[in-house]
Protein backbone atom coordinates (compact mmCIF):
# COMPACT_ATOMS: atom_id res chain seq x y z
CA UNK A 1 0.00 0.00 0.00
CA UNK A 2 0.98 3.80 -0.72
CA UNK A 3 1.04 4.34 2.71
CA UNK A 4 1.16 2.57 5.98
CA UNK A 5 -1.92 4.00 7.20
CA UNK A 6 -4.03 1.65 5.08
CA UNK A 7 -4.39 -1.94 5.24
CA UNK A 8 -7.17 -4.55 4.20
CA UNK A 9 -8.61 -6.65 7.22
CA UNK A 10 -10.21 -9.91 7.89
CA UNK A 11 -13.11 -8.97 6.35
CA UNK A 12 -11.42 -8.22 3.01
CA UNK A 13 -12.50 -4.69 3.21
CA UNK A 14 -10.00 -1.18 2.72
CA UNK A 15 -8.89 0.23 5.96
CA UNK A 16 -7.70 3.80 6.97
CA UNK A 17 -6.16 4.11 10.01
CA UNK A 18 -7.13 0.69 11.16
CA UNK A 19 -10.86 1.12 10.38
CA UNK A 20 -12.86 -0.44 8.20
CA UNK A 21 -13.90 2.06 5.44
CA UNK A 22 -16.98 -0.17 4.16
CA UNK A 23 -18.78 0.43 7.87
CA UNK A 24 -17.25 4.17 7.76
CA UNK A 25 -19.22 4.72 4.32
CA UNK A 26 -22.29 2.88 5.15
CA UNK A 27 -22.30 4.65 8.48
CA UNK A 28 -21.59 8.37 7.45
CA UNK A 29 -22.81 7.93 3.71
CA UNK A 30 -21.39 8.43 0.27
CA UNK A 31 -19.55 10.41 -1.10
CA UNK A 32 -17.23 10.90 2.26
CA UNK A 33 -13.70 12.48 2.92
CA UNK A 34 -12.26 10.82 5.46
CA UNK A 35 -8.66 11.79 7.24
CA UNK A 36 -6.51 10.36 9.25
CA UNK A 37 -6.13 12.72 12.45
CA UNK A 38 -3.06 10.33 13.83
CA UNK A 39 -1.35 10.83 10.29
CA UNK A 40 -2.24 14.14 10.34
CA UNK A 41 -0.17 14.80 13.89
CA UNK A 42 2.52 12.48 13.39
CA UNK A 43 3.83 14.34 9.85
CA UNK A 44 3.64 17.77 12.38
CA UNK A 45 5.24 16.12 14.67
CA UNK A 46 7.68 14.76 12.35
CA UNK A 47 8.81 18.23 10.60
CA UNK A 48 8.95 20.16 14.25
CA UNK A 49 11.75 17.44 15.18
CA UNK A 50 13.78 17.39 11.98
CA UNK A 51 13.12 20.88 11.46
CA UNK A 52 14.45 21.82 15.21
CA UNK A 53 17.28 19.42 14.70
CA UNK A 54 18.59 20.69 11.42
CA UNK A 55 18.29 24.35 11.63
CA UNK A 56 17.91 25.06 15.85
CA UNK A 57 15.52 25.80 18.29
CA UNK A 58 13.71 28.98 16.77
CA UNK A 59 12.87 27.15 13.43
CA UNK A 60 9.29 25.36 12.89
CA UNK A 61 7.01 24.95 10.20
CA UNK A 62 4.15 26.27 9.32
CA UNK A 63 1.16 24.15 7.69
CA UNK A 64 0.16 25.46 4.51
CA UNK A 65 -3.49 25.66 5.49
CA UNK A 66 -4.74 26.28 1.74
CA UNK A 67 -4.12 22.32 1.20
CA UNK A 68 -6.81 21.86 3.64
CA UNK A 69 -8.77 24.55 5.81
CA UNK A 70 -11.74 23.78 8.57
CA UNK A 71 -12.04 24.96 12.14
CA UNK A 72 -11.19 21.71 13.11
CA UNK A 73 -7.61 21.44 11.23
CA UNK A 74 -6.95 25.09 12.61
CA UNK A 75 -7.47 23.27 16.23
CA UNK A 76 -5.42 20.19 15.47
CA UNK A 77 -2.74 22.62 14.21
CA UNK A 78 -3.03 24.77 17.47
CA UNK A 79 -2.22 21.57 19.72
CA UNK A 80 0.60 20.69 17.70
CA UNK A 81 1.79 24.39 18.26
CA UNK A 82 2.25 24.47 14.22
CA UNK A 83 2.62 28.22 12.88
CA UNK A 84 0.11 28.37 9.68
CA UNK A 85 0.28 30.08 5.76
CA UNK A 86 -2.96 31.56 5.11
CA UNK A 87 -3.97 33.05 1.72
CA UNK A 88 -6.95 34.64 2.43
CA UNK A 89 -9.25 36.61 4.88
CA UNK A 90 -11.78 33.58 4.35
CA UNK A 91 -8.57 31.21 5.86
CA UNK A 92 -7.97 33.87 8.43
CA UNK A 93 -11.84 33.64 9.56
CA UNK A 94 -11.81 30.45 9.52
CA UNK A 95 -8.59 30.03 11.89
CA UNK A 96 -10.07 32.96 14.27
CA UNK A 97 -13.32 31.32 14.82
CA UNK A 98 -10.56 27.67 15.28
CA UNK A 99 -8.74 30.27 18.46
CA UNK A 100 -6.00 29.50 16.28
CA UNK A 101 -3.20 31.98 17.84
CA UNK A 102 -2.40 34.09 14.78
CA UNK A 103 0.51 35.51 15.79
CA UNK A 104 1.88 32.37 14.33
CA UNK A 105 0.24 32.90 11.03
CA UNK A 106 2.27 34.00 7.59
CA UNK A 107 0.07 35.98 5.37
CA UNK A 108 0.49 34.90 1.61
CA UNK A 109 -1.23 36.34 -1.81
CA UNK A 110 0.13 37.89 -4.90
CA UNK A 111 -3.04 40.20 -4.29
CA UNK A 112 -4.60 41.00 -1.11
CA UNK A 113 -6.93 43.68 -1.18
CA UNK A 114 -7.18 46.53 0.77
CA UNK A 115 -10.10 45.18 2.90
CA UNK A 116 -7.61 41.99 3.45
CA UNK A 117 -4.45 43.82 4.65
CA UNK A 118 -7.29 45.88 6.82
CA UNK A 119 -8.64 42.58 7.98
CA UNK A 120 -5.61 40.96 8.80
CA UNK A 121 -4.13 43.17 10.61
CA UNK A 122 -7.21 44.12 12.45
CA UNK A 123 -7.02 40.22 13.71
CA UNK A 124 -3.22 40.60 14.96
CA UNK A 125 -1.88 38.86 11.57
CA UNK A 126 1.54 37.23 12.58
CA UNK A 127 3.81 38.56 9.58
CA UNK A 128 2.31 39.26 5.94
CA UNK A 129 4.29 37.18 3.08
CA UNK A 130 5.00 40.59 1.10
CA UNK A 131 4.31 39.91 -3.00
CA UNK A 132 4.60 43.09 -4.35
CA UNK A 133 5.13 46.97 -4.18
CA UNK A 134 1.32 47.78 -3.70
CA UNK A 135 0.94 45.57 -0.74
CA UNK A 136 4.08 47.61 0.90
CA UNK A 137 2.27 50.91 0.29
CA UNK A 138 -0.78 49.66 1.99
CA UNK A 139 0.24 47.83 4.68
CA UNK A 140 2.32 50.36 5.52
CA UNK A 141 -0.69 53.02 5.44
CA UNK A 142 -2.81 50.65 7.32
CA UNK A 143 -0.18 49.55 10.01
CA UNK A 144 0.81 53.56 10.79
CA UNK A 145 -3.17 53.74 11.30
CA UNK A 146 -3.15 51.00 14.05
CA UNK A 147 -0.28 52.39 15.39
CA UNK A 148 1.94 49.27 14.77
CA UNK A 149 4.75 47.97 13.34
CA UNK A 150 4.10 45.14 11.09
CA UNK A 151 6.33 42.26 10.46
CA UNK A 152 6.67 40.93 6.81
CA UNK A 153 8.68 38.74 5.11
CA UNK A 154 8.99 39.45 0.75
CA UNK A 155 8.84 36.69 -0.98
CA UNK A 156 11.35 36.38 -3.51
CA UNK A 157 11.35 34.72 -7.03
CA UNK A 158 15.34 32.95 -7.04
CA UNK A 159 14.80 31.51 -10.13
CA UNK A 160 14.73 27.73 -9.93
CA UNK A 161 12.52 25.22 -11.90
CA UNK A 162 11.65 22.74 -9.43
CA UNK A 163 11.17 19.66 -12.34
CA UNK A 164 14.24 20.62 -14.37
CA UNK A 165 17.55 19.28 -13.20
CA UNK A 166 19.52 22.70 -13.95
CA UNK A 167 19.18 25.59 -12.04
CA UNK A 168 17.25 27.57 -14.76
CA UNK A 169 18.48 31.38 -15.32
CA UNK A 170 15.36 32.68 -16.49
CA UNK A 171 12.63 29.58 -15.86
CA UNK A 172 10.31 30.58 -12.93
CA UNK A 173 11.03 34.66 -12.93
CA UNK A 174 7.92 35.03 -15.00
CA UNK A 175 5.99 33.88 -12.30
CA UNK A 176 2.71 35.36 -11.28
CA UNK A 177 3.75 35.31 -7.73
CA UNK A 178 7.26 37.47 -6.11
CA UNK A 179 10.12 39.68 -6.98
CA UNK A 180 12.87 38.02 -9.17
CA UNK A 181 16.31 37.98 -7.89
CA UNK A 182 17.40 38.60 -11.31
CA UNK A 183 15.95 41.35 -12.43
CA UNK A 184 16.75 43.66 -9.57
CA UNK A 185 13.03 44.05 -7.94
CA UNK A 186 13.98 41.83 -4.84
CA UNK A 187 16.95 44.19 -4.21
CA UNK A 188 14.59 47.38 -4.80
CA UNK A 189 11.61 45.75 -2.56
CA UNK A 190 14.00 45.88 -0.03
CA UNK A 191 15.20 48.98 -0.23
CA UNK A 192 11.64 49.80 -0.34
CA UNK A 193 10.54 47.90 2.68
CA UNK A 194 13.72 49.21 4.72
CA UNK A 195 12.44 52.36 3.91
CA UNK A 196 9.10 52.14 5.84
CA UNK A 197 8.55 53.43 9.11
CA UNK A 198 5.77 51.12 9.89
CA UNK A 199 7.20 47.85 8.36
CA UNK A 200 9.78 45.12 9.91
CA UNK A 201 11.33 43.39 7.57
CA UNK A 202 12.18 39.69 9.01
CA UNK A 203 13.33 38.05 6.05
CA UNK A 204 12.95 36.15 3.08
CA UNK A 205 10.34 33.97 1.44
CA UNK A 206 10.49 31.44 -1.33
CA UNK A 207 8.23 28.48 -2.29
CA UNK A 208 9.80 26.95 -5.57
CA UNK A 209 7.09 24.67 -6.89
CA UNK A 210 4.98 21.85 -5.31
CA UNK A 211 4.82 17.74 -5.46
CA UNK A 212 8.96 17.89 -5.29
CA UNK A 213 10.66 15.22 -5.07
CA UNK A 214 14.33 16.51 -6.81
CA UNK A 215 16.27 16.13 -3.10
CA UNK A 216 18.12 18.91 -4.08
CA UNK A 217 15.16 21.59 -5.12
CA UNK A 218 15.52 23.19 -1.38
CA UNK A 219 20.06 23.66 -1.23
CA UNK A 220 19.33 24.90 -4.72
CA UNK A 221 16.60 27.71 -3.23
CA UNK A 222 18.48 28.06 -0.15
CA UNK A 223 22.28 28.49 -1.88
CA UNK A 224 20.39 31.28 -3.84
CA UNK A 225 18.68 32.81 -1.19
CA UNK A 226 21.57 32.90 1.24
CA UNK A 227 23.83 34.55 -1.42
CA UNK A 228 21.43 37.23 -1.91
CA UNK A 229 20.59 37.90 1.93
CA UNK A 230 24.47 38.18 1.72
CA UNK A 231 24.56 40.76 -0.76
CA UNK A 232 21.51 42.84 0.83
CA UNK A 233 24.07 42.96 4.11
CA UNK A 234 26.91 44.02 2.35
CA UNK A 235 24.93 46.21 -0.01
CA UNK A 236 22.62 47.58 2.20
CA UNK A 237 23.37 46.68 6.12
CA UNK A 238 20.22 44.74 6.21
CA UNK A 239 20.69 41.09 8.12
CA UNK A 240 17.71 38.75 7.56
CA UNK A 241 16.87 37.00 10.72
CA UNK A 242 14.28 34.73 9.26
CA UNK A 243 14.31 32.68 6.13
CA UNK A 244 11.09 30.89 4.69
CA UNK A 245 11.56 28.34 2.52
CA UNK A 246 8.08 27.32 1.24
CA UNK A 247 6.33 24.21 0.61
CA UNK A 248 6.64 21.48 -1.82
CA UNK A 249 7.97 18.13 -0.70
CA UNK A 250 6.31 15.80 -2.75
CA UNK A 251 3.71 12.67 -1.32
CA UNK A 252 2.59 9.17 -3.02
CA UNK A 253 0.10 9.24 -5.05
CA UNK A 254 0.93 5.80 -7.08
CA UNK A 255 3.11 2.71 -5.87
CA UNK A 256 5.35 3.91 -8.61
CA UNK A 257 6.14 7.23 -6.94
CA UNK A 258 9.17 7.35 -4.21
CA UNK A 259 8.81 7.88 -0.89
CA UNK A 260 11.04 10.49 0.23
CA UNK A 261 12.61 10.73 3.55
CA UNK A 262 11.88 14.30 3.99
CA UNK A 263 13.50 14.25 7.65
CA UNK A 264 16.61 13.20 6.13
CA UNK A 265 16.25 15.67 3.31
CA UNK A 266 15.34 18.34 5.75
CA UNK A 267 18.56 17.56 8.02
CA UNK A 268 20.44 17.99 4.22
CA UNK A 269 19.16 21.14 4.01
CA UNK A 270 20.17 21.81 7.74
CA UNK A 271 23.94 21.71 6.81
CA UNK A 272 23.76 22.88 3.62
CA UNK A 273 22.42 26.70 5.27
CA UNK A 274 24.74 26.14 8.20
CA UNK A 275 27.83 25.90 6.05
CA UNK A 276 26.58 28.38 4.01
CA UNK A 277 26.19 30.92 6.47
CA UNK A 278 29.49 30.41 7.82
CA UNK A 279 30.98 31.04 4.42
CA UNK A 280 29.10 34.09 3.70
CA UNK A 281 29.10 35.62 7.36
CA UNK A 282 25.28 35.31 7.53
CA UNK A 283 24.46 34.31 11.52
CA UNK A 284 21.85 31.47 11.38
CA UNK A 285 18.49 32.54 10.30
CA UNK A 286 15.13 31.11 12.14
CA UNK A 287 13.86 29.01 9.15
CA UNK A 288 10.33 28.50 7.98
CA UNK A 289 8.94 25.37 5.88
CA UNK A 290 5.13 25.43 4.63
CA UNK A 291 4.19 22.23 3.64
CA UNK A 292 0.95 21.60 2.86
CA UNK A 293 0.31 18.44 0.85
CA UNK A 294 2.91 16.15 2.86
CA UNK A 295 1.14 16.98 6.20
CA UNK A 296 -2.41 15.98 4.86
CA UNK A 297 -2.75 14.54 1.78
CA UNK A 298 -1.50 10.77 2.59
CA UNK A 299 -4.23 11.10 5.77
CA UNK A 300 -7.33 11.54 3.25
CA UNK A 301 -9.59 9.00 1.19
CA UNK A 302 -12.77 10.03 -0.65
CA UNK A 303 -15.09 7.22 -0.66
CA UNK A 304 -17.58 6.94 -3.06
CA UNK A 305 -20.81 4.26 -4.40
CA UNK A 306 -20.50 3.07 -7.61
CA UNK A 307 -23.70 3.85 -10.02
CA UNK A 308 -23.75 3.01 -13.66
CA UNK A 309 -21.06 0.91 -15.46
CA UNK A 310 -21.04 1.37 -19.06
CA UNK A 311 -18.95 -0.40 -21.55
CA UNK A 312 -18.86 0.62 -25.11
CA UNK A 313 -17.40 -2.41 -27.02
CA UNK A 314 -14.26 -1.79 -28.76
CA UNK A 315 -13.83 1.34 -27.10
CA UNK A 316 -14.01 1.97 -23.71
CA UNK A 317 -15.40 1.45 -19.73
CA UNK A 318 -16.78 3.95 -17.66
CA UNK A 319 -17.24 3.72 -13.80
CA UNK A 320 -19.62 6.36 -12.58
CA UNK A 321 -19.85 7.35 -8.75
CA UNK A 322 -21.63 9.48 -6.66
CA UNK A 323 -19.58 12.43 -6.84
CA UNK A 324 -16.66 13.70 -9.01
CA UNK A 325 -15.29 16.95 -10.25
CA UNK A 326 -17.09 18.76 -7.20
CA UNK A 327 -14.92 16.93 -4.82
CA UNK A 328 -12.06 16.38 -6.49
CA UNK A 329 -11.09 18.40 -9.24
CA UNK A 330 -7.72 17.70 -9.55
CA UNK A 331 -7.74 15.36 -12.56
CA UNK A 332 -10.04 17.99 -14.37
CA UNK A 333 -7.55 20.53 -13.62
CA UNK A 334 -4.52 18.88 -13.77
CA UNK A 335 -4.39 15.26 -14.75
CA UNK A 336 -3.33 14.41 -11.34
CA UNK A 337 -2.34 10.77 -10.75
CA UNK A 338 -4.91 8.78 -7.92
CA UNK A 339 -4.60 5.28 -6.76
CA UNK A 340 -8.47 4.05 -7.25
CA UNK A 341 -9.51 0.44 -5.53
CA UNK A 342 -12.82 -0.97 -4.70
CA UNK A 343 -12.98 -0.48 -0.71
CA UNK A 344 -15.21 -3.92 -0.31
CA UNK A 345 -12.46 -6.06 -2.41
CA UNK A 346 -9.12 -4.34 -2.79
CA UNK A 347 -8.02 -7.78 -3.31
CA UNK A 348 -10.16 -9.39 -5.59
CA UNK A 349 -9.04 -11.94 -7.68
CA UNK A 350 -11.79 -11.17 -10.69
CA UNK A 351 -10.75 -10.38 -13.83
CA UNK A 352 -9.79 -6.69 -14.41
CA UNK A 353 -10.87 -3.96 -17.02
CA UNK A 354 -9.61 -0.87 -17.64
CA UNK A 355 -11.77 1.97 -17.34
CA UNK A 356 -12.09 5.57 -16.52
CA UNK A 357 -14.02 6.24 -13.27
CA UNK A 358 -15.95 9.44 -13.47
CA UNK A 359 -18.48 11.85 -11.65
CA UNK A 360 -22.08 12.97 -12.59
CA UNK A 361 -21.49 16.35 -13.38
CA UNK A 362 -23.11 16.96 -16.76
CA UNK A 363 -19.35 17.75 -17.84
CA UNK A 364 -17.55 15.51 -20.04
CA UNK A 365 -14.44 16.48 -18.28
CA UNK A 366 -15.64 15.04 -14.90
CA UNK A 367 -13.12 12.60 -14.56
CA UNK A 368 -11.72 11.50 -11.10
CA UNK A 369 -9.11 8.86 -12.90
CA UNK A 370 -8.33 7.66 -16.58
CA UNK A 371 -6.81 4.29 -17.33
CA UNK A 372 -7.79 2.79 -13.67
CA UNK A 373 -7.57 -1.26 -13.43
CA UNK A 374 -10.43 -2.62 -11.55
CA UNK A 375 -12.60 -6.09 -10.95
CA UNK A 376 -14.77 -6.41 -14.34
CA UNK A 377 -17.60 -7.51 -12.39
CA UNK A 378 -18.16 -4.34 -10.44
CA UNK A 379 -21.72 -3.40 -9.89
CA UNK A 380 -23.69 -0.47 -8.48
CA UNK A 381 -23.74 -0.25 -4.99
CA UNK A 382 -20.38 -1.36 -4.62
CA UNK A 383 -17.98 1.12 -2.74
CA UNK A 384 -15.00 3.20 -4.43
CA UNK A 385 -11.75 4.51 -2.65
CA UNK A 386 -9.80 7.00 -4.44
CA UNK A 387 -6.45 7.02 -2.32
CA UNK A 388 -4.34 10.61 -0.87
CA UNK A 389 -7.10 12.71 -1.21
CA UNK A 390 -6.26 14.88 1.81
CA UNK A 391 -4.80 17.79 -0.12
CA UNK A 392 -6.40 19.87 -2.15
CA UNK A 393 -9.79 18.04 -2.25
CA UNK A 394 -12.13 19.29 0.12
CA UNK A 395 -10.55 23.09 0.11
CA UNK A 396 -11.13 23.09 -4.20
CA UNK A 397 -14.04 21.57 -4.21
CA UNK A 398 -17.54 23.38 -5.62
CA UNK A 399 -20.98 23.08 -5.82
CA UNK A 400 -21.27 22.56 -9.66
CA UNK A 401 -24.60 21.23 -11.11
CA UNK A 402 -25.61 22.21 -7.49
CA UNK A 403 -24.07 19.08 -6.03
CA UNK A 404 -23.66 19.80 -2.15
CA UNK A 405 -19.85 18.74 -0.53
CA UNK A 406 -19.25 15.96 1.18
CA UNK A 407 -18.70 15.69 4.82
CA UNK A 408 -15.28 15.52 6.37
CA UNK A 409 -15.01 12.61 8.88
CA UNK A 410 -12.05 12.77 11.19
CA UNK A 411 -10.10 9.32 11.83
CA UNK A 412 -8.34 8.84 15.75
CA UNK A 413 -7.28 6.68 17.68
CA UNK A 414 -10.02 4.21 16.67
CA UNK A 415 -12.95 6.40 17.19
CA UNK A 416 -14.63 8.77 14.52
CA UNK A 417 -16.12 11.57 14.36
CA UNK A 418 -17.40 14.62 11.72
CA UNK A 419 -15.24 17.12 11.60
CA UNK A 420 -17.46 19.66 8.50
CA UNK A 421 -21.61 18.40 8.57
CA UNK A 422 -22.47 17.22 4.80
CA UNK A 423 -24.02 20.36 3.10
CA UNK A 424 -27.76 19.88 2.16
CA UNK A 425 -29.84 21.53 -0.48
CA UNK A 426 -30.62 24.39 1.88
CA UNK A 427 -27.01 25.52 2.31
CA UNK A 428 -26.75 25.34 -1.27
CA UNK A 429 -29.60 27.85 -1.62
CA UNK A 430 -28.48 29.64 1.50
CA UNK A 431 -27.95 32.47 0.11
CA UNK A 432 -30.56 32.57 -2.84
CA UNK A 433 -32.87 35.53 -2.44
C1 LIG B 1 0.95 25.98 -2.02
C2 LIG B 1 1.99 26.60 -1.17
C3 LIG B 1 2.58 25.88 -0.12
C4 LIG B 1 2.28 24.42 0.15
O1 LIG B 1 2.74 23.63 -0.87
P1 LIG B 1 2.65 22.02 -0.74
O2 LIG B 1 3.10 21.55 -2.05
O3 LIG B 1 1.22 21.71 -0.46
O4 LIG B 1 3.55 21.62 0.38
C5 LIG B 1 3.48 26.54 0.68
N1 LIG B 1 3.80 27.84 0.47
C6 LIG B 1 3.26 28.56 -0.53
C7 LIG B 1 3.64 29.96 -0.68
C8 LIG B 1 2.35 27.97 -1.38
O5 LIG B 1 1.84 28.68 -2.39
Amino acid sequence: MICNNLSINEAGHLTLGGQDTVELARRYGTPLYLMDEDRIRERCRMYKKAMREAFGAKSSPLYASKAASFKQLYRIMKEEEMGIDVVSAGEIYTAVAAQFPLERAYFHSNNKTDADVAYAIEHGIGYFVVDNREELDVIDVVAREKGIRQKILLRITPGIDPHTYAAVATGKVDSKFGSAIETGQAEEMTVLALSKENISLVGYHCHVGSQVFDSDVFLRATAIMLDFAAKMKALHGYEMEELDLGGGYGVRYLDEHPEIDIAANIFQVGIAVKAHCEALGLPMPAVRMEPGRSIVADAGMTLYNVGTVKRIPGYKNYVSVDGGMTDNPRFALYHSSYTVLLADRPESDAPKFRCSVVGRCCESGDILQEDVSLPEDVQRGEILAVLTTGAYNYSMASNYNRIPRPPVVMLRGGESYVAVKRETFEDVCANDI
